[in-house]
């Protein structure tokens, strides 16, 4: 089966290539890169049935996907978590439509297993047999751990102060670990340089196509788990915000195809406050973030000072009359106690922080009580136990 990848596009110039070469950033403008398809081959080759008899991994989109030969596909089992319908155990949100889809329940812990499945399968497909990235922590585990089922050497550099798990995960999945004392800005810097020195692949986020691509099934799964009809607000935590620009491009590729119909959800990007440069540029109408100096936050996944593609989330948002706030990480750990004390879900301080925005715009008059809300859980808990020693003790 050839994919129904029909070129390589840059989301900035007009740069474009065909499928199947090995791209990193814009040869002309290092803008990150973008994977377009045939939407009207992919809509003669699948149906919505069809789709619904197959295996409940995010695979089950293969034909929205770019991996040309389903041979070269490496999974675990990654996507199809479960949309939990929340709104009743939480009654005084005052949000009685509200949704966790709980991507904590991925293999590794978090939503990062979707990126690196589809990544390192394109690794696969395009024969490279080393890829090096800088990470806040999750997906340093989710490459190292899909880099092993592949067979590819992993390079991954990391914040010294990252959780705990995060490392050992990495060690206990066979990559090469490099601890940086500073942020995943500066961990960029070290692989930036290891990247020149040996030849390894640039997996670094939206330095390479395909990442984005497996974050975008989020996109596609909500629409199918309600019915093939769009939800009025989704919440997402944003680090580098690839997922939120993944769930953008997969709703708007659904609505060209007509699977979906009317408006896409409002887009709404979280951060904290502690770390919140894209709420900054939201609020200041511009079309790009700043460096956040001193970086600060327990919801590691979150502490990105500077988002490559700050420019598409910003897109993202605007165009989908969403917007964009910050919130404290006392409140997040409060919210993911109720939430486990009244839903039984597990969450990442990045996912609570979706449930503390979710209270605060309903608030604000931002969500109205009849609003159908999806909040992503991007991780579960069990991966921050330095965190829920704070909110604990
Ligand atoms: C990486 C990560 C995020 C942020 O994801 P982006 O796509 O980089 O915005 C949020 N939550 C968790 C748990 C993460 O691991
Ligand atoms: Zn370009």
């Amino acid at each position: 089966m050839p994919s129904y990848v029909t070129s390589i596009t840059c989301s900035r110039c007009n740069w474009r290539c065909d499928p199947g070469t090995i791209q990193n950033l814009c040869p002309v403008c290092a803008s990150p890169l973008l994977v377009d398809y045939d939407l009207e081959a992919i809509d003669r080759a699948v149906t919505k049935q069809s789709i619904a008899q197959r295996p409940p991994t995010m695979w089950r989109y293969e034909e929205f996907l770019p991996v040309p030969d389903p041979r070269q596909i490496v999974s675990l089992g990654e996507g199809f978590t479960p949309l939990i319908a929340v709104g009743s155990a939480l009654t005084e949100l005052g949000l009685p439509n509200l949704w966790v889809k709980d991507d904590g329940l991925n293999p590794t812990g978090s939503f990062k297993a979707r990126g690196a499945s589809c990544g390192i399968s394109m690794a696969k497909a395009l024969g490279i047999k080393a890829v090096a990235l800088p990470t806040a922590g999750n997906a340093g585990g989710a490459w190292s751990c899909y880099g092993a089922a592949a067979g590819i050497a992993v390079h991954v550099a990391m914040p010294e102060d990252a959780p705990a798990i995060n490392h050992l995960e990495c060690k206990l999945y066979g990559a090469q670990l490099t601890v940086v004392k500073g942020l995943i800005s500066d961990a960029g810097k070290l692989i930036a340089k290891g990247i020149r020195e040996n030849g390894w692949f640039d997996a670094a986020t939206l330095k390479e196509p395909y990442r984005i691509e497996g974050k975008k099934t989020l996109g596609l799964e909500i629409a199918e788990q309600m019915g093939w009809q769009m939800p009025d607000a989704i919440l997402y935590p944003a680090g580098g915000g690839v997922g939120l620009i993944g769930i953008w491009r997969g709703l708007l590729q659904l609505q060209a195809m007509g699977w979906v119909k009317g408006n896409l959800p409002r887009l709404i990007v979280v951060q904290a406050e502690g770390c919140a440069p894209i709420v900054k540029a939201f609020r200041e109408g511009k079309a790009i973030s700043e460096f956040w100096e001193g970086a600060s936050t327990f919801s590691s996944g979150l502490r990105v000072p500077k988002a490559l593609g700050d420019f598409l989330v910003l897109q993202a948002v605007r165009e989908t009359g969403g917007t964009a706030i910050a919130v404290s990480d006392a409140d997040s750990g409060a919210m993911m106690q109720l939430l486990a004390r009244r839903t039984g879900i597990f969450a990442a301080p990045e996912g609570a922080a979706t449930l503390t925005a979710a209270a605060q715009l309903r608030e604000q008059g931002v969500l109205a009580p009849n609003d159908r809300v999806v909040l992503i859980n991007t991780g579960t808990a069990l991966k921050y136990q330095e965190a829920l020693e704070q909110i604990c003790n």
